[in-house]
C-alpha cells in the first residue's frame, strides 16, 4: 500500500509504543489488587469483605479494559511493522490524519466505525 506522507509515522509510533509501556506497567503494579480476595484475607485490613469483593472486581474490569487496549495498540504497530498503517483494516481506504493524532491505534475509518 502506497506510504502516507500527510502523517508523522514515527512519532504516532513513539506514542504507541509509550502507551503499551505505560499499560504492561500498570498491568504490574495493580497485579496485587486482582487477586481473590479469600485467599488473602490481611491485605483487606479495614475493608470490609464486601468492599474487598468490590474493589477486586473493579480491578479486574480495568486489567480487562487494559488487555483490549494493548490488542489496539499491538495491532497498530503490527500494521506498522508491514506497512499498511493508516489503512483502515475494515474497507482499506486511508483513515484521516487527525484521526489517527487523536488515537494511534485506531484501526477503522470513521465511515466503518459509523456502521
Ligand atoms: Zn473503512
Amino acid at each position: 500500500m502506497a506510504k502516507r506522507s500527510d502523517i508523522d509515522l514515527e512519532a504516532l509510533e513513539a506514542r504507541l509504543k509509550a502507551r503499551r509501556q505505560e499499560l504492561r506497567r500498570l498491568e504490574e503494579v495493580t497485579e496485587e489488587s486482582r487477586r481473590p480476595v479469600e485467599l488473602d484475607q490481611s491485605r483487606v485490613g479495614r475493608l470490609t469483605r464486601m468492599e474487598a469483593l468490590q474493589d477486586q472486581a473493579m480491578s479486574l474490569e480495568t486489567e480487562r479494559r487494559r488487555q483490549v487496549e494493548l490488542q489496539r495498540i499491538d495491532g497498530a504497530l503490527d500494521r506498522i511493522a508491514e506497512g499498511d498503517y493508516g489503512h483502515c483494516v475494515h474497507c482499506g481506504e486511508e483513515i484521516a490524519a487527525r484521526r489517527l493524532e487523536f488515537d494511534p491505534a485506531v484501526p477503522i475509518c470513521i465511515d466503518c466505525a459509523d456502521d
